[in-house]
């Protein structure tokens, strides 16, 4: 049976096994697939125990390692190139494939299922680390007016902005005049918003945070108290960035509505 893991720390809460399970389930695939804890700073060793130990057929990787997973491939698809992170690991003899699928998993949430069209719309994006890359990378051919980047170390905006041909804003000078706020900081994991002005989601018709948690995040809470009209998570994003690395490994494209459905519902039992 081919053995798969998402790779994080802290990643014991990942929901990703239980994604991949639903999916092989429903496709007809058998597949093993755990979640494993490695130390901050022993990436490379820890991943070498496991490849020798355990033979895994490929590897999804979450924070804080996806740059470290992207040094250690031997080989890059263009999406992670530009993203500069890995979450998607195939291992073939010596050779390690790195793919990011987050940007394609953000895309086809924001536009197959909340229905959102980039084409002419003004985008802000919170924050300028690994996630916000790949999927600036990915929104970037849609056809938007404008995306502007702005983040807490606003030299790392500055740069990632004329990496990728965009804008920069420091946090302080942000306004209204967009029509989609993305978080893609981890400033909630601390318990708080991005300290922005909430006149951001003034124009704004959807507030996207890219972090999944059972209950809504400061980030989620502030475009609501500011009347942004319509507020999503990372749920959809997560379902469908697994969805990708499912189809890079095992080349089958699962139907992820029930799935989301599915684990919706649980949320809110819960
Ligand atoms: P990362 O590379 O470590 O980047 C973290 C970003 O958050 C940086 O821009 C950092 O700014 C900013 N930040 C951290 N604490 C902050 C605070 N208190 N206030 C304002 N900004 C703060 O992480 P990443 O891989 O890009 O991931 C970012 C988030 O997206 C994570 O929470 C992750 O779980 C989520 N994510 C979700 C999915 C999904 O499928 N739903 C996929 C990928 C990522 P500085 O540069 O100033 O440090």
């Amino acid at each position: 049976m081919k053995k798969f893991y998402v790779i994080g720390h802290p990643v014991a809460h990942s929901l990703s096994p239980k994604i991949h399970a639903m999916f092989a389930a429903q496709c007809g695939e058998e597949i093993d697939y755990q979640s494993i804890d490695f130390e901050p700073g022993c990436f490379i060793d820890s991943l070498g125990r496991l490849r020798r130990e355990q033979n895994p057929y490929g590897a999804n990787v979450t924070v804080p390692f996806k740059r470290d997973a992207a040094d250690y491939c031997t080989e890059l698809t263009e999406r992670a190139r530009v993203a500069g992170a890995v979450n998607t690991i195939t291992f073939s003899g010596n050779q390690v494939f790195g793919d990011n699928t987050d940007g394609a998993g953000f895309v086809h949430d924001v536009c197959a299922r909340c229905g959102f069209d980039f084409v002419g719309k003004r985008v802000l994006m919170l924050g300028a680390g690994g996630a916000a890359r790949g999927v600036i990378a990915a929104i970037r051919p849609l056809g938007c007016a404008r995306i502007t980047v702005a983040n807490r170390t606003e030299s790392r905006a500055v740069s990632l902005a004329e990496e990728m041909g965009i804008h920069a804003a420091a946090f302080t000078d942000l306004g209204r005049g967009y029509d989609i706020v993305i978080n893609a900081t981890s400033a909630g994991l601390s318990g708080a918003a991005p300290a922005v002005p909430n006149t951001i989601f003034s124009d704004a018709q959807l507030a996207y945070d890219l972090v999944y948690a059972q209950y809504s995040t400061p980030f989620m809470r502030l475009a609501r108290e500011s009347g942004c009209p319509r507020v999503e998570d990372g749920l959809g994003m997560l379902i469908e960035q697994a969805a990708e690395s499912f189809k890079v490994w095992l080349g089958v494209a699962p139907d992820t509505a029930p799935v989301y459905m599915a684990l919706r519902a649980a949320a809110e039992k819960a």
